[in-house]
């Protein structure tokens, strides 16, 4: 609870650019690395700076974070959660900020830090959690009303099968660092002289090196594969929410977890309705005499046609609600309405007879004193 505002903990205003947002990571993650920084709280300074650059870094992430807060991330709201930060992984967005692996210097003559968070240095084997996956889905308005069973293709990165996912046959010993994965080095930098051990370059930190790479995936362990995923997407779905299918993403890496699936929902407008939120609008057409004679009329709902009474009188612009025909709320029993508005038709094309009738009509004295107070109960 009570968490600190991402922008706040960044330094950087909510219009930020993502190379601002970059820039004062980089310069806070310098500043409070444990590495570096021997405060006692350093530490979880430098866990609260990550959490909230893989957020604000993510544009997808961040968008969720603008709209919703906290709780765009908050698990206990299911399905449509976002990802969980405890499962942010430091070490892996220290590398992509600093590149070039771990070890590697930045254009500041940084000499990189040590593998601090995961308490070894072995890093090539750790399970890692494979990378998630957005894909767009369109649903016709009535799909997304009424909740529909899809069948969705996507090509994603597997477990190779032909090495299951070593990367290669034959492993043994990397003779460069003995096993350990490792290799120490000291660096002069402007932080002073360091002594970090760094991934080994031949085996890229596994301690291992095989007599034969793997041919299927090139030694990454990894191949691209179609995957046919089927999911319920429940009733009432609209634009922009997003569904998450947990664990049918991306291979994990050395035994991590898969990565999750987010469905991006884009909902089609109907030829008769206008939709906002779980209600929706129609329009229905009358003639003058229906208008005020009165009339009953066939008045379509997603539930099928109901009659509607249209009593003598009725003013162009009347709205009617059909309590619980609208759409109902996703994950919930709440039902919206549907507003009916009428709308009086004025005839174009008349025969001569009609508009003999209507001069007739013309002639008489007709009452047009509705007022506008009378008339803005109809709006
Ligand atoms: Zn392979
Ligand atoms: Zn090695």
């Amino acid at each position: 609870m009570n968490k600190k505002d991402y922008y706040e903990v960044l330094g950087v205003d909510k219009n930020a650019s993502a190379a601002d947002i970059k820039s004062a990571f980089r310069k806070l993650a310098k500043k409070y690395h444990p590495d570096v920084n021997k405060e006692p709280d350093a530490e979880a300074k430098f866990k609260e700076i990550g959490e909230a650059y893989a957020v604000l870094s993510d544009e997808n992430k961040r968008r969720q974070y603008d709209q919703f807060g906290h709780a765009a991330f908050d698990q206990t709201s299911g399905s449509y959660g976002g990802f969980n930060p405890g499962d942010i992984d430091l070490n892996d967005i220290l590398r992509s900020v600093f590149g070039g692996g771990f070890g590697g210097s930045d254009s500041f003559g940084f000499g990189g830090f040590s593998d601090f968070f995961t308490g070894t240095s072995n890093r090539g084997k750790r399970p890692r959690k494979g990378r998630d996956t957005i894909v767009r889905l369109d649903l016709s308005f009535e799909e997304a009303a009424f909740g529909i069973d899809k069948d969705i293709e996507l090509t994603l990165n597997d477990t190779c099968e032909n090495c299951n996912g070593a990367g290669g046959f034959g492993s043994h010993k990397c003779d460069t660092c003995g096993g350990s994965g490792t290799v120490v080095t000291e660096q002069r930098s402007i932080f002073g002289v360091f002594q970090s051990s760094s991934p080994c370059p031949k085996c890229e930190g596994t301690g291992q090196t095989f007599e034969k790479i793997c041919s299927s995936c090139k030694g990454s362990g990894q191949v691209k594969k179609k995957k046919h995923i089927s999911i319920h997407i429940p009733e009432g779905v609209d634009n922009g929410h997003q569904l998450r299918i947990s664990g049918k993403g991306e291979a994990g890496i050395n035994g991590g977890p898969n990565g999750d699936i987010y469905l991006e929902i884009h909902v089609a407008e109907s030829d008769f309705y206008i939709r906002d939120n779980e209600d929706i609008t129609i329009y229905v057409p009358v003639t003058f005499p229906e208008a005020v004679l009165g009339c009953k009329k066939e008045v379509p709902t997603i539930y099928g046609n109901v009659m509607m009474d249209i009593k003598p009188g009725c003013q162009s612009g009347a709205k009617f609600k059909l309590k619980g025909k609208g759409l109902k709320v996703p994950n919930s029993s709440r039902k919206g309405d549907e507003y009916v508005i009428i709308q009086v038709v004025t005839p174009t094309k008349l025969t001569r007879e009609q508009k003999k009738l209507i001069d007739a009509l013309s002639e008489t004295e007709l009452d047009n004193s509705v007022e506008f107070k009378d008339y803005k109960k109809y709006l």
